[in-house]
């Protein structure tokens, strides 16, 4: 709270009392703190897989790269690694010009079920090295709105990269997208049969850099940055997002959008 205090005099110049004005600058404060905050976590992120290039790097240099194989382990540790820096750093960007607005929508006539499938198109490679089927419900049903294409692809390829980095070989991604007439409003669901979330981690996930895991996503090539994208995203386009999951049973991601 920030106090100030001014004396209140009348015309005649007589002393009346004192003026107090409280004003609350919580919101001012816990700004600040998550601009600190974000600062912090993005140089403590961006430091990891630096140090792992750093230190795989120096190790080869100082002879392991006689051995071939131990020479080609700590080069792929080094590839993979400069590509989640590069991801990472890419993520980071686009959420701060996301959160700013500073991406303009386009606007214009999508047809959701081509979009669906241009996006599952994308990460089908990796789907299939998981043995994962992808099933498309209702596929032939066209449905239409009007609303930013890439804003929306790019919502549907985190939630799917998700449901694939997070359900084991053999599972299923089901996406689901209805057209609700009453509410005006179109539903677009992802579901899966993956290792599911914790209840008490629910309410977190669409923060910046939180995982519930962080060995596994570190694993599965995450940047900690996806949901939350994905978030402010949904929010752009003014819609919502919905997260249901039960762990080691799966999880559902709905995404509601407005038709008008
Ligand atoms: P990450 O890059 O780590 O995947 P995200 O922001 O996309 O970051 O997700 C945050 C965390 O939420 C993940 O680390 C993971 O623990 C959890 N999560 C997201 N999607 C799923 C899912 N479909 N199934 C299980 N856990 C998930």
């Amino acid at each position: 709270l920030d106090v100030n205090f001014a004396p209140y005099i009348n015309f005649k110049g007589e002393s009346r009392g004192v003026v107090v004005v409280l004003h609350d600058i919580t919101d001012i404060r816990r700004l600040e703190k998550m601009r600190s905050d974000f600062v912090a976590n993005v140089s403590h992120e961006l430091r990891t897989p630096i140090t792992s290039i750093k230190g795989f790097t120096e190790t080869l240099l100082e002879g392991a790269m006689q051995d071939e194989e131990t020479c080609r382990n700590f080069l792929q540790i080094i590839s993979d690694e400069s590509e989640r820096l590069y991801r990472m750093i890419r993520d980071i960007l686009d959420l701060s010009k996301i959160e700013q607005k500073r991406i303009p929508l386009h606007i214009s006539q999508v047809h959701l079920q081509e979009l669906i499938a241009s996006t599952v198109a994308i990460i089908n490679d990796q789907a299939q090295r998981k043995q994962l089927t992808i099933q498309l419900p209702g596929q032939e049903s066209d449905i239409s709105l009007m609303t930013d294409k890439d804003c929306l692809q790019q919502i549907v390829l985190n939630l799917l990269s998700n449901a694939v980095a997070y359900t084991p070989e053999g599972g299923s991604i089901t996406i689901l997208a209805r057209h609700d007439e009453a509410e005006q409003q179109l539903k677009i669901q992802v579901i899966d049969t993956g290792i599911g979330i914790p209840e008490k981690d629910i309410p977190r996930i669409f923060e910046r850099f939180y995982r519930v895991d962080k060995a596994r996503s570190r694993d599965s090539g995450g940047t900690g940055l996806g949901l939350a994208i994905v978030k402010h995203l949904v929010e752009n386009l003014h819609g919502q997002i919905r997260v249901e999951s039960k762990e080691g049973r799966g999880t559902t991601f709905t995404v509601t959008l407005p038709l008008v």
